[in-house]
């Protein structure tokens, strides 16, 4: 049976459920071999979290090259991993950092690349959703080792617990990769609430919020959800970048998306059309989001999302 590699996700000192979804997809090829890059003696109690999933091996890459040479470093030593395993594919998860390892380790490998796949079958072939979700698009590597950036919450992941074997292997990395060092960095300011690209609620606003988050962020907060914004909301500084969802920002597929205040444009859709269900708060009828709603609510956000969030309260005491 073939090996894929997968590049474990962790959030934390922890395994995603990301980590799962690639082993999911990954499964379907092959024997799955979960890559752990960790600092010097961290590999071990980061392996051990990589329980879940179909996960045959777990394989521990330690040094402390990756924290202080950062994304270079990392690509280099799967690259050399790589070259010297020679798996039938890599699937890692197609977040900012993954698409960055992944374009490295394909140009260093002189590998085909497909990015933001929302599945992978058997025979390694990807598919994609293009042209802000209207065209679905199946394609497959040709050249070298098939590197393939999967979109997290697109893969309905087996949660089943693994025991998996733990190994280690040496780091290679060159002095190529330690061109630039990282001189400082700060961990992003968590809030209690889950990470954007992998919660399994979203709910969003947008210029129709007027910047006036706090009864979208009640609504979210209700729900257990993660908290997301059109451009026209984080251009106008109302909320923050990093949770912009879109082409230029988070390419998200939660089970259900709330849309509040939000006209629908194309990049916005880009970014959330994947989602299993979607529902549009919108005070004018006419807006494009509607096109693609479950369900739709005509009505003053404002409005409706107090007496929403109310509602769910009432429904959970
Ligand atoms: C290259 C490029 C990349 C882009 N990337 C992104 C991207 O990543 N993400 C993104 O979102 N956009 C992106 N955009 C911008 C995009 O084209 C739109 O301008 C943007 O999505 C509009 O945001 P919006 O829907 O919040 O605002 P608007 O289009 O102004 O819509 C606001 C909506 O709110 C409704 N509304 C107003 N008041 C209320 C109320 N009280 N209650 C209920 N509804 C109300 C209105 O009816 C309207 O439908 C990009 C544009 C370009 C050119």
């Amino acid at each position: 049976m073939s090996n894929v590699f997968i590049l474990a996700d962790f959030s934390g000192d922890k395994a995603t459920k990301t980590t799962a979804e690639l082993a999911t997809a990954a499964a379907r090829i092959g024997a799955v071999t979960a890559v752990v890059l960790a600092g010097a003696g961290k590999g071990a109690a980061l392996a051990a979290t990589v329980n879940q999933g179909p996960i045959a091996s777990v394989l521990i890459l330690e040094s402390d090259d990756f924290a202080q040479y950062g994304v270079a470093a990392s690509a280099d030593a799967l690259a050399n991993l790589i070259k010297e395993k020679s798996p039938a594919a890599v699937l890692i998860a197609s977040d900012a950092y993954g698409k960055e390892v992944a374009a490295r380790i394909a140009v260093l490998t002189e590998s085909g690349i497909i990015t933001d796949a929302v599945d992978v079958a058997a025979d390694v072939t990807a598919t994609q959703l293009v042209f802000g979700g209207s065209t679905t698009v199946h394609s497959k590597v040709s050249h070298g080792t098939p590197i393939i950036t999967v979109r997290p919450n697109s893969v309905e992941a087996d949660f089943s617990a693994s025991s998996p074997a733990i190994e280690s292997a040496t780091a290679n990395i060159g002095d190529a990769a330690k061109k630039s060092k990282v001189s400082s960095s700060q961990p992003p300011v968590k809030g209690g609430r889950p990470e954007l690209n992998e919660a399994n609620i979203v709910v969003s606003g947008g210029r129709g919020t007027n910047g006036d988050f706090a009864v979208v962020e009640k609504f979210a907060d209700e729900l257990g959800a993660a908290v997301g914004a059109s451009r026209a909301a984080t251009d106008a500084g109302w909320y923050p970048h990093s949770h912009q969802v879109g082409q230029t920002g988070k390419s998200v597929s939660p089970q259900l998306y709330v849309a509040c205040g939000i006209s629908g444009a194309i990049q916005h859709r880009a970014g959330m059309q994947t989602s299993k269900t979607i529902i549009v708060v919108n005070k004018d009828p006419e807006a494009p989001l509607f096109d693609i709603a479950d369900f739709g609510v005509i009505g003053d956000l404002f409005s409706v999302l107090p007496q929403a969030t109310q509602g769910i309260h009432a429904k959970k005491s």
